[in-house]
């Protein structure tokens, strides 16, 4: 169950929630959004049945939830979340694109993609500076010089930053210099790093795990919502099929999924979902179709000489391509009225 507060609920209000919930041995989780203040329970809710939390003072109303997953639930909040991070709305209709290198390489690298990213009109900069490699030889990221160089990189393009935090020592540092937390696939269970990231206050991009179900990757979700930040956007990137062809298999059926059973928004990265630049274009392309809140795509300057995953990763004129026809497909769906869910 979850006690939504009004507005204008104050501090002695919620308290008051909390202890009539605590005196029945239960636990309770204080979510503040930047519109909402919510009380979620915890526990057994048949021992708080006969508290009348409606008639409480600051209370607007209860809603009692089905699924394991609560806050992150379209039960809990009907309408559609926009999450806003540092100014740029995710979910409001318009997608979001976030490009960049797979991994922060040097200085010149970086600020050569902002650059490029910035000029194609894309809104966030997206590059790793600790990298989660399947191999413990490959190149391991920039670290905190990595997230020095995306901080400058933000200053030069006013380009917003998304960078993957791996472990929960480091989340406070990345928090310093991101303005949103990146959660990548190999750690979508990684319990502690999602309750560390619930913690930071910053926005966090959750990706799915690479064999992780949409109701898997909700509960993920909500780990993070229970700590206080309900900030969460979701990023499908493919997931573990039979086949080779390509490095994952892009479920972007995912996005009509999540739409249906979360309110919060989805983006979809086809980069890691294919493993293959040729085929980002046409993927992302569906993903707007599908009604998707954004895209996240790997763009090196050059990408041959990129240190990871260079095969998936654009052209600077691939990029610029995509952008355009991102933003002709976006304004279709608006003019036309188009909305998939
Ligand atoms: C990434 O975005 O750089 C990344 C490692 O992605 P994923 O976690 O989806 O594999
Ligand atoms: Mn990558």
């Amino acid at each position: 169950m979850v006690i939504i507060m009004n507005p204008d609920a104050n501090r002695e209000n919620i308290e008051n929630v909390i202890a009539a919930i605590e005196a029945n041995g239960l636990s309770a989780k204080v979510m503040e959004g930047s519109t909402q203040k919510i009380v979620g329970v915890i526990g057994d809710k048949t021992r708080i049945a006969s508290v009348p939390f409606d008639a409480m003072d600051g209370v607007e109303s209860t809603v009692s939830i089905s699924k394991s997953y609560k806050l992150a639930s379209r039960e809990f909040h009907p309408a559609s979340s926009i999450i806003n991070v540092d100014g740029v709305n995710i979910g409001d209709g318009t997608p979001v694109v976030m490009a960049g290198p797979c991994a922060v390489e040097s200085k010149e690298q970086l600020f050569e993609a902002a650059d490029i990213v910035k000029a194609a009109g894309a809104q966030f900069l997206r590059g790793g500076a600790y990298k989660p490699r399947t191999s413990p030889y490959s190149f391991q990221g920039l670290e905190e010089t990595g997230l020095k160089y995306l901080a400058k990189a933000k200053e030069r393009t006013g380009l917003k930053i998304v960078t993957e935090v791996t472990v929960v020592e480091a989340v406070e540092l990345v928090a310093q210099y991101a303005d949103m937390l990146q959660v990548g696939a190999r750690n979508m269970q990684n319990f502690g790093l999602l309750k560390e990231v619930g913690k930071c206050g910053k926005p966090v991009l959750l990706k799915r795990g690479l064999a992780a179900t949409i109701d898997e990757w909700l509960n993920a979700a909500e780990y993070i919502m229970s700590e206080g930040n309900a900030d969460v956007v979701l990023c499908e990137r493919g997931i573990r099929t039979y086949e080779t062809y390509t490095r994952n298999t892009l479920d972007l059926s995912a996005v009509a999924a999540v739409k249906h059973l979360s309110h919060l928004p989805i983006i979809v990265d086809p980069s890691h979902g294919t493993g293959k630049w040729r085929m980002v274009k046409p993927m992302a392309l569906a993903a707007i179709a599908a009604g998707a809140d954004g895209l996240m795509t790997e763009m090196h300057p050059n990408p041959a000489k990129a240190l990871s995953d260079g095969p998936q990763s654009l052209t600077p004129e691939h990029f610029r391509d995509i952008m355009n026809c991102v933003n002709k497909m976006a304004k279709f769906m608006r003019e036309e009225n188009i909305i998939n869910w």
